[in-house]
């Protein structure tokens, strides 16, 4: 079973994940220490979202009427994105599709990409390749990723290297303001001391700018961070009025974020291991910039996948699954179905039994659609069904999962709703010797197109004949899949034809025809592994998330 660690994280989770134990100050009922949470001015989405800026749900309230400004921190490009990255961004972009194609809210969104770092420097010297070719590799590496979980791409990518000109003119803009300081040794750092009481909006107890520097340090205070690096010896730099250097982490995704946002932000997300210091200090120099009280109305922060019951999956811990040898065993439904499975601000178990249930569901939400087009078409056979139960059953649930969904996008309890819908339907198609009365074909087709429609807005496919990718390339692919589902069944009919010869002759030469047969095994085992599932006589059920009818026919056909 999947197991969620506690259905309302928040602030606690928030907290375990800065490594602080039980809270010891409770902070104002709204916003950090300094300054209460603004509800910002706009349309009211009709969703209540957990806002992390205040610990508690609010109304989604967006500047612009029909639109999201959203800002998503990306990846640092060094290493391969496994699945702890994969829960995070399928999450999101859940949430996303809920915004746009439930509530009708346009997203513009901004993911900025970290492709120039400590970590992608020292990577490319190991590897002695330049830092931006390792970074570009693994950058499309994510994306294909990304493609592959069936994650939306972002409005815009913006990369760290290439906007270096726009993150110099940002920190100086924080200088000007005098929030920041450039050294001697050609650092600049962020000024903690004066933004005062109003650095920690995202946590209650931050570490104030106290603390003598360590010894070799050019900070005022320990707890200042960098804004711009001075470059040690050989490494990649870019000139500036601080000499050669590259710029922090945090002041890339504020300078980025504001290139094309300005002084105001909507929506802001990320995993909460970057709640602090990263979001933290994001929305220091941020404020401090654009001289505003309040930059980022809403932060959504997402619970980790753990391994094992209390670990972080993380390159660090050497504990963690690549996303591409994930998709070898599983389908990215199945990876999708698994995550909506708890709330996207738990912390969620990963196991393959997890996973396993999940690919369960999967099928039998397949099965009760199947079985639900066969009553349609008259192929099943059935006792009367209560009719009125159905349609009263279905427009029950169509309430409870939009209620659901405006409360923090809460996908199990939508999910649950759903499930219970599929529960009483498969009550109803009885199989019955002696069919006969009347037949309710419509409430069926209601129902399936209603459980399609449901999962295609969170990005899972369960209507007939959809193919694994959404773009252009869908129907080329699907075709060409049919051809190759086709010559497969050319060669393995060939293959089972007993030819009219004595006993012993017909068996040599389905001895000689049998790596045929295995070859067309294979095919069929390595297409499942791609989500593809070709049925062949006998098999009622195969652990595949994109069912091909006409394949099932084609199989059939052999069959008979
Ligand atoms: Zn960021």
């Amino acid at each position: 079973m999947l197991r969620t660690k506690s259905p309302r994280l928040g602030a606690p989770l928030l907290r375990a994940a800065l490594g602080f134990g039980r809270r010891a100050g409770v902070r104002a009922a709204s916003g950090g220490r300094g300054h209460a949470w603004l509800r910002p001015a706009g349309q009211d989405t009709g969703v209540q979202v957990y806002n992390s800026l205040t610990g508690r749900k609010e109304p989604l309230v967006v500047e612009r009427a029909g639109t999201a400004s959203w800002y998503s921190c990306g990846p640092t490009v060094y290493d391969h994105a496994h699945l702890g990255h994969a829960c995070s961004y399928v999450r999101f972009d859940i949430i996303r599709r809920i915004l746009t194609r439930v509530f009708g809210c346009n997203i513009v969104m901004v993911m900025g990409i970290t492709d120039v770092d400590d970590k992608i420097i020292q990577r490319a010297r190991e590897m002695d390749l330049p830092p931006v070719s390792l970074a570009r590799h693994y950058e499309e590496e994510f994306k294909q990723d990304m493609a592959a979980l069936k994650v939306l791409p972002p409005t815009v990518y913006l990369r760290v290297t290439e906007n270096i000109p726009q993150i110099i003119s940002f920190i100086e803009g924080i200088i000007a303001r005098g929030h920041a300081y450039s050294t001697a040794k050609g650092n600049v750092y962020f000024d903690l001391k004066s933004r005062g009481d109003k650095y920690g909006k995202l946590v209650s107890v931050a570490p104030g700018p106290v603390g003598e520097p360590a010894g070799d340090s050019d900070k005022r205070h320990a707890s200042d961070f960098a804004l711009w690096k001075a470059a040690k010896p050989e490494e990649i730099f870019w000139a500036s009025p601080w000499g050669h250097g590259r710029p922090g982490w945090h002041i890339e995704c504020s300078a980025m974020a504001s290139m094309v946002f300005g002084g105001q932000l909507d929506i802001h997300s990320g995993g909460i291991d970057l709640a602090f210091p990263h979001h933290e200090n994001e929305i220091a120099q941020c404020e401090a910039f654009h001289q505003c009280r309040q930059w980022g109305n809403y932060f959504l922060h997402s619970g980790h996948l753990h391994v094992k019951g209390k670990e972080k999956m993380s390159k660090s811990l050497k504990n963690y699954v690549a996303i591409k040898d994930f998709l070898r065993t599983f389908s990215p439904d199945v990876f999708r179905l698994f995550c909506t499975r708890s709330s996207y601000r738990s912390a969620i178990d990963y196991s393959d039994n997890a996973m396993l249930h999940a690919q369960h569901l999967l099928l039998g939400l397949h099965s009760f659609l199947g079985d639900a087009r066969a009553y349609m078409k008259g192929q099943l056979a059935c006792s009367p069904v209560q009719e009125d139960q159905l349609w009263e059953g279905l427009s029950s649930t169509k309430g409870a999962v939009w209620a659901a969904l405006a409360d923090d996008f809460d996908t199990p309890r939508a999910v649950d709703a759903i499930l219970g819908l599929v529960h009483l339907g498969n009550g109803q198609l009885r199989a019955a010797q002696d069919p006969g009365g009347p037949r309710s074909p419509a409430v069926f087709g209601a129902i399936v197109s209603y459980i399609e429609q449901f999962f295609g807005t969170i990005g899972i496919s369960l209507a007939n004949q959809q193919c694994v990718s959404e773009d252009g390339s869908a129907a080329t692919l699907h075709s060409v899949v049919e051809e190759l589902v086709r010559f497969r069944q050319s060669v393995r009919q060939f293959a089972l034809t007993a030819p009219e010869a004595p006993r012993e002759a017909r068996q040599q030469q389905l001895l000689e025809r049998r790596p045929l047969l295995e070859a067309c095994d294979a095919l069929r085992q390595d297409l499942a592994a791609h989500g593809i599932n070709i049925k062949t006589a006998g098999s009622q059920s195969n652990p595949a998330s994109h069912v091909f009818s006409h394949m099932t026919h084609l199989e059939d056909a052999e069959a008979g």
